[in-house]
């Protein structure tokens, strides 16, 4: 049997390793023990282990004998070292009760302070402190925190009870009451207790701290602690530590303080000591905001211009002592701590250390000047950002101090933020745009076609789609912020009006969006520039040096294409080509092919496209000089490029000379049920083959012409999509080496490049054995991969998938996060299989998942050659794959 309990403090020397064993005795446990046991000065206390917690909740809730045992030793130990005995009348000793999960947790128990009060031990703390009011003050704290936090007693009666208590006496504030009228009030709390609970507030005190033990061991099942675990990804079977520790009083008088603070500033990353503290409070005093905090330091009053002295200041022999403990722990622990510390009559106490969280910025500053400390190398630096972090630098950001009138909320689908006047269609959102106008494009999803829009727009809203919606994925390759999948979101095309939940908009009106958090507000909220400041930069070399796979990035123009070179791209990893399809000047052409009758038809509108697919490619290739492009041929269903309105069709009509009887007839025919699994990717290669053919000169065209021009010969790599089977590659793979010989021919030069396939179908990934013998590279469309596998639609999976991850059937969005233990399967079943029959078989992945660092370790785990994320994940997709090399 493990040991349950741990004590600390009073001189206790360990040897055993599980005391400042977090998953043994908590963050905070841990942290007291270690700082005990460094010499800081730590209130003597012991810690109930997780195990325990575990064991107590598997038990129904009861405590055994052993545990019994063990804590009134405990108990003894915090007595010898204090010198004071629990339940004392004369000199009692008291405690706080606080939990302490493996890592912080909000969602759990509160603190009980001063436990170990009743009506007799109140009047020896009163009498040994020499102080009533003091000692009534912490009774009546005291009850009202266990009547709240224990007993289940709502906090709001004890308020308006000392409310009611104060306007009566005509006064302000608590520190005017005396002695005699904390007294009165903790009459009313008990009475209020007795009410409530048909019982007395407990007057023993061993019964108050078992009471307070069970409270947080039973707060590790609460409603609030399993939201927080489910959406912090904390698993339910870690339990919680209880932490008893003797009680030291910050509010003691003038000479006492309490206070909270960070070695370093968590905003900014600066190195100064950044805190809070108020002289004669207790620890809730600080956070609860019942009075303003003082500063730390003299330096952050004097910016601040406030008056009221910094602990600098009036206390300089505890705020010097309190310096040197920040500088020890920085050194100790080698990253900023959050501590907590108290200040009895002079005397200071450590209560709590931790690393303390950051902004990005704060992060990355931290991480580059601890290396140049020498305080950690530059692998401990890497692994300490979180790459999504730097998705808040890379954006333009809400300015935390705006006023935001909150409309609603949808999909966090890509960062950033953006305000505009919401426009409801693409070329209405182009048109005003090109009037210098900042808009917001609001859709109930979008399509292909709505590309130039949302070009045009500042921000993408949309009632629906997921994190992998058209809008979602083509606002991250944009760099757009998106809220997508806004269930309350409603829009009328007629009366061009929307609704968000209850509030009434139109066309024009403005709002702006959060892509970070899925926020949608009512007007103008300011926005701050990303600032790529020399940390992020210097973060960025490490990074590079210490990661295995190669970055790329999903770009099909030249603007995304130079934006992702800035970010560090090392190539493209997916250029979709059916983008260019929508543009203003071609789309007639692509229509005209789609409804032409035969082969010769299709083939007349496709000579108009050579050209300009020709100049898209030779731009792209411009932009990447000297780095590998994989181009993809063609892949949505053609009926996504038809007309819609009428207005549409006449104006096709107009262009092409083909009656709209007809051309409506040929759409109606082109409909489909299914169209993610209908006529699309390889199979529009197969059916219609001059249109690869097209696309496959335009690109050894265009090579070869850069290849001329530079002298540097670009690397194309050609991707059929959506291939099934081997004899599909076989095919396609010969028309697409044929056009290459006859464009070498012609252009009177060789170029290197490949064919390769996107392993994007369940089928792919079993047969990638006999497809590798015709392809060069796999890249694995996880997108699709995704939807086929797990047999759920991508563009509608936002309305359901939410309860799925909520209720844990799956732990993340599978859009989002790479489905390791099923998905994975079939990518590594298909880069084990394409490499037994081709050993040096180049992999990657361009699905969404690609820019997850979750799903990047993945890959490194199965080796991939790279990975290709949207230009503004690249340098997120950078760290990740670093971290994930560095294991
Ligand atoms: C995929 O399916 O993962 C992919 C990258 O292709 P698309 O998203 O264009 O279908
Ligand atoms: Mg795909």
């Amino acid at each position: 049997m493990n040991r349950q309990v741990y004590t600390f403090g009073g001189g206790v020397k360990h040897d055993d390793p599980r005391a400042k064993d977090k998953v043994i005795t908590g963050g905070k446990g841990a942290n007291l023990s270690e700082m005990a046991g460094i010499g800081l000065p730590v209130p003597p206390g012991f810690t109930i282990t997780t195990e325990t917690c575990v064991q107590y909740l598997a038990d129904g809730g009861d405590f055994s004998d052993a545990l019994r045992a063990d804590v009134a030793q405990a108990l003894i130990h915090i007595e010898k070292a204090v010198g004071k005995t629990f339940g004392d009348a004369a000199d009692p000793l008291l405690v706080s009760v606080r939990s302490g999960a493996r890592v912080s947790m909000p969602g759990m128990m509160d603190t009980v302070l001063n436990l170990g009060l009743n009506d007799q031990t109140v009047e020896g703390l009163a009498t040994t402190s020499g102080d009533d009011r003091f000692a009534w003050d912490s009774y009546r704290r005291f009850v009202q925190m266990y009547s709240d936090v224990v007993l289940g007693v709502e906090h709001h009666l004890f308020e308006e009870a000392l409310e009611i208590a104060k306007e009566d006496q005509g006064y302000h504030n608590d520190v005017e009451m005396s002695a005699d009228d904390w007294r009165k009030i903790v009459k009313q709390y008990k009475a209020i207790v007795s009410a409530e609970l048909g019982h007395e507030f407990p007057q023993d005190v061993t019964e108050q701290l078992w009471g307070a033990i069970k409270a947080v061991f039973d707060s590790w099942d609460s409603d609030r602690a399993k939201v927080y675990r489910r959406l912090n990804d904390i698993p339910g079977d870690w339990g919680t530590a209880v932490n008893v520790q003797a009680m030291v009083f910050g509010n003691m008088g003038d000479t006492s303080a309490t206070g909270v603070a960070f070695t370093r500033d968590p905003a900014t990353g600066e190195r100064a000591y950044y805190g809070e503290w108020l002289v004669n409070a207790q620890g809730e005093d600080v956070v609860a905001g019942i009075r303003t905090p003082q500063y730390l330091t003299k330096a952050a009053r004097e910016r601040a211009g406030a008056k009221p002295l910094s602990m600098e200041e009036s206390m300089p022999d505890a705020y010097g002592e309190l310096a040197a403990v920040f500088d020890l722990l920085e050194k100790h622990y080698r990253d900023m701590q959050d501590i907590e510390f108290t200040v009895q009559q002079g005397k200071l106490w450590m209560l709590q250390t931790r690393s303390g969280k950051r902004t990005a910025k704060a992060a990355l500053k931290m991480a580059v000047d601890m290396v140049d400390e020498g305080l950690i190398d530059e692998a401990t630096a890497i692994r300490r950002i979180d790459p999504m972090a730097l998705d808040q630098l890379l954006h333009p950001t809400l300015d935390p101090k705006a006023v935001r009138d909150i409309l609603g909320k949808g999909l966090p689908a890509s960062p950033g933020a953006a305000s505009g006047a919401i426009v409801l269609d693409a070329d209405t959102a182009e048109k005003r745009a090109e009037m210098g106008e900042s808009v917001i494009l609001v859709r109930v999803e979008t399509s292909p076609e709505d590309i130039h829009g949302m070009h045009a727009a500042k921000g993408i809203l949309t009632a629906r789609g997921g994190m992998t919606s058209h809008a979602a994925v083509v606002a991250r390759g944009m760099g757009r912020p998106c809220v997508s999948g806004a269930s309350a979101l409603s829009i009328d095309m007629k009366t061009r009006t929307l609704r968000i939940a209850n509030r009434a908009l139109k066309e024009g009106d403005i709002i702006t969006l959060d892509g970070a958090t899925g926020d949608i507000m009512f007007g103008q909220v300011s926005t701050i520039e990303p600032e790529l400041a020399g940390d992020f930069g210097t973060l960025m070399v490490w990074a590079d040096k210490h990661r295995r796979m190669k970055v790329r990035a999903n770009a099909e123009t030249p603007q995304d294409c130079k934006m992702a070179r800035q970010f560090g791209a090392e190539g493209v990893g997916l250029c979709r080509t059916e983008h260019m399809f929508f543009d203003a000047s071609r789309i007639s052409a692509v229509r005209q092919m789609i409804l032409a009758e035969d082969e010769a038809g299709r083939r007349t509108a496709l000579e108009k496209l050579l050209p300009e697919q020709r100049d898209d490619f030779h731009q792209i290739f411009w932009e990447m000089a000297g780095l590998p492009v994989t181009i993809r041929l063609l892949d949505p269903p053609l009926h996504e490029f038809l007309p819609h309105s009428d207005a549409e069709f006449a104006e096709l009509s107009d262009t092409i000379g083909i009656g709209v009887d007809t051309l409506k007839r040929r759409a109606d025919e082109l409909h489909e049920f299914n169209p993610m699994l209908g006529h699309r990717g390889c199979r529009l290669g197969i059916t219609f083959p001059e249109i690869y053919e097209m696309q496959a000169r335009a690109i050894f065209e265009a090579a070869c012409d850069v290849a001329e021009r530079l002298g540097d010969a670009p690397v194309p790599e050609v991707m059929i999509p959506l291939v099934a089977t081997k004899k599909e590659l076989q095919i396609l793979k010969k028309l697409v080496d044929e056009i290459a010989t006859k464009v070498f021919a012609e252009k009177g030069r060789t170029l290197d490049y490949m064919v390769g396939t996107m392993i994007e179908l369940p089928r792919a990934a079993l047969m990638a054995g006999e497809i590798a013998e015709e392809a060069k590279f796999f890249s694995f469309g996880t997108n699709d991969l995704t939807q086929t596998t797990l047999g759920v639609s991508r563009d509608d999976a936002a309305r359901f998938l939410s309860p799925y991850v909520e209720k844990g059937i799956y732990p993340r969005d599978p859009f989002v996060s790479l489905d390791i233990e099923g998905v994975g399967q079939l990518v590594q079943m298909g880069a084990d299989r394409g490499r037994a029959t081709r050993a040096d078989i180049k992999l990657g992945i361009c699905g969404e998942h690609g820019g997850d660092p979750a799903s990047i370790a993945f890959c490194e785990a199965v080796g991939l050659d790279y990975v290709s994320a949207s230009p503004f994940r690249v340098p997120i997709a950078r760290l990740a794959a670093a971290q994930a090399a560095l294991g």
